[in-house]
């Protein structure tokens, strides 16, 4: 695990890495794989990188009500990726963020 230090300011984003799968230790992953290969025949900027991306919010069910819409609440941005080396799905990057509270997802009325 590489942990990217902390930066100067309060909004800086705290991240940690981790470069190898911690089930089998290889480096090798689906997404750099493919990446690869895309550069290899031109296709793909030099510092081109992707992965799946998915965001965790917290919310305590019973506070949700009292925080204002459009504040900023912790969360946290996790890139995973796929190891070639034995299939397991692992973080590659955790990256300390927030997230804006809205209003909840209001329901199309059907049409029945
Ligand atoms: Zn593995």
């Amino acid at each position: 695990m590489n942990e990217i230090p902390e930066g100067t300011g309060k909004q800086e984003p705290k991240a940690m890495e981790f470069t190898k799968c911690p089930a089998c230790g290889s480096i090798k992953r689906l997404s750099t794989c493919l990446i690869d290969k895309l550069k290899a025949k031109g296709w793909a900027r030099a510092e081109f990188e992707c992965s799946e991306v998915k965001l965790i919010v917290i919310m305590d069910p019973i506070m949700q009500n009292l925080i204002p819409m459009g504040s900023q609440i912790p969360a946290m941005e996790i890139r995973m990726d796929i190891c070639l080396g034995c299939g397991c799905q692992y973080a590659i990057k955790v990256t300390e963020t927030s997230a804006r509270v809205s209003p909840p997802p209001t329901k199309m009325p059907s049409a029945n």
